[in-house]
């Protein structure tokens, strides 16, 4: 089981994004290869805002983003669906 940076719910690794952070530059890691250290995020839009907010990510990943690389992040976050409508619909 994996937690989400965001809301540290524990999930499987197929229920959550892998984030990979390698030599400076934080990838979408959708097929969980890519080398690095990896954290986890769920595939909601709320979780990634959360994550990308501050230095949250950066600190887990011990690596720092560009303003740029935060910018590609935010949005493929917002192309994920909300938490709250993905329930009851
Ligand atoms: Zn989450």
């Amino acid at each position: 089981m994996r937690s989400c940076i965001a809301c540290r719910e524990k999930k499987t690794k197929k229920d959550l994004i892998r984030l990979a952070g390698k030599d400076g530059v934080v990838e979408v890691d959708t097929q969980g290869k890519k080398i690095g250290r990896g954290v986890y995020l769920c595939p909601f839009s709320e979780c990634w805002e959360t994550g990308l907010k501050g230095n949250r990510l950066e600190h887990a990943l011990k690596t720092s983003m560009t303003w740029e690389n935060r910018t590609t992040l935010l949005e493929y976050g917002k192309s994920l669906p909300e938490k709250g409508k993905t329930r009851d619909e």
